[in-house]
């Protein structure tokens, strides 16, 4: 059964403290990405400190869709595509071990996704087919099975269907607040509602962090500050992320609960327990405002009813919007920085809660020296020697 998430992770220090905490890891950001690391770096035994400038998932971790989805929108392999596959296979495992851990169920399932188009011609079979020659399951589906997977939901005017059978979702607030409690089970001291200024750099090394709160001396620090990633300008390089502002809405379905993630070329719809589904996600890039507007609600619920026309008698539940981490050519940052002891984990844009087994995993390598694969396609060394305008590579989005 589900079980409320705890909300009185972390320790605040005492205001005006001035003592200096050690650590042998200093973590800026518990999102998803911080508390994932620190949990992994608490299990192989590091002493390990985060630093959360309010509670742990307060930002894009919690206002995820949480689909664990590395196939329904790629449009060919790549490193990227390779890693979204390795991270998805370690959430079962996850989603078990957290619920034995604390006792919160993550809510992982293997749903499968259903992606629709209203266009005539086969193009989704152009574009993912692809994936079935490489030995994935992706299979079409005609309009009965499109029907019997949607309860009888899906639009009559959809066109064309595939089915995604591996992939899953995850309840994204409830697993960061499951890596929290757990990363504190492991002996993570989480320092909640303490902002980090700048990192300390002693001799072009990295030693620790400053906080409002006094300094956080630590051997290695790392960077997963999310869409924050670039807090301190005062750095000797630039940390290449920005805010990508995501509204969400939460709709109460009528009737039976929905089997799978259905998604068109305009939103995708996941099903929550309870009779709940999530519609998502705009892709705005206005800074960091991290506001809910009309049009957002507006174009998601349109999109919503066109997927599954009895949608229009669901009722309103709530909206919301977060700010994903993004990279100019929309892949994570992750490993060592230009910096000695400063590492990066950032940049997960539209995939943070899928990546996040991986990363910590990686990073946590890349911390103890075990490293044995190459993160050059993700290291902060790919934008040297490239011209801003030309990093772009993805194709444009509507929605994400
Ligand atoms: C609407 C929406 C839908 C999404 N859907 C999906 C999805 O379905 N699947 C998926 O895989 N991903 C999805 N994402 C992306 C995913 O949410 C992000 O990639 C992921 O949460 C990034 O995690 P993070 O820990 O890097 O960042 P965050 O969760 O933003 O965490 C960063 C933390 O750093 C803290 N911080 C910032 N600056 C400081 C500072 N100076 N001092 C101390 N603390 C600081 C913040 O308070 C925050 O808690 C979605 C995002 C949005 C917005």
């Amino acid at each position: 059964m589900e079980q409320n998430a705890p909300s009185d992770l972390g320790t605040r220090p005492e205001a005006g403290s001035s003592r200096a905490i050690r650590a042998d890891v200093a973590i800026v950001g518990g999102g998803v990405i911080g508390c994932a690391l620190a949990r992994e770096l608490a299990g192989r035994g590091l002493e390990v400190v985060v630093i959360e400038r309010e509670h742990p998932g307060a930002e894009a971790s919690s206002a995820a869709a949480g689909l664990l989805a590395p196939q329904a929108e790629a449009l060919r392999s790549s490193a990227f595509f390779e890693l979204g596959l390795e991270s998805r296979a370690l959430h079962a495992a996850w989603a078990e071990e957290l619920f034995a851990e604390t006792g919160i169920a993550v809510g992982y399932r293997p749903c499968g996704i259903l992606r629709c188009t209203f266009a005539d011609g086969g193009r989704l079979w152009r574009d993912f087919g692809w994936q079935a020659g490489a030995g994935l399951p992706v299979a079409v589906e005609d309009g009965a099975a499109m029907a019997a997977r949607t309860g009888g939901r899906v639009s009559g005017r959809i066109r064309e269907g595939l089915f995604f059978r591996d992939e899953a979702i995850v309840d994204s607030a409830r697993l960061t607040q499951a890596l929290a409690r757990s990363a504190e089970r492991r002996g993570v001291r989480i320092l909640s509602e303490v902002s980090a200024r700048r990192f300390l750099l002693r001799e072009h090394v990295c030693r620790g962090v400053e906080t409002d709160r006094g300094p956080v001396e630590a051997d290695q620090v790392v960077d997963a500050a999310g869409a924050w990633a670039g807090f301190d300008s005062g750095l000797p390089f630039e940390v290449p992320v920005h805010p990508v502002r995501g509204q969400m809405v939460e709709l109460r379905l009528v009737g039976r609960d929905l089997p799978t993630v259905v998604q068109s070329d305009d939103v995708y719809l996941v099903p929550r327990p309870g009779g709940s589904v999530l519609a998502g996600a705009t892709l705005e890039r206005v800074g960091f405002r991290n506001e809910v507007t009309l049009r957002g609600v507006a174009d998601l619920i349109a999109a919503a009813v066109a997927l599954l026309p009895d949608l229009a008698e669901a009722t309103f539940v709530r909206a919301w919007a977060g700010l994903r981490p993004a990279t100019p050519d929309e892949w994570p940052i992750l490993g060592p920085s230009p910096v000695a002891g400063l590492f990066l984990a950032t940049g997960h844009y539209r995939n943070g809660i899928l990546l996040a087994p991986i990363t910590a995993r990686l990073l946590a390598d890349a911390l103890t020296g075990s490293l044995s694969r190459d993160l050059a396609p993700f290291s902060i060394a790919r934008f040297e020697s490239r011209p801003a305008e030309s990093l772009s590579t993805a194709p444009p989005q509507v929605f994400g």
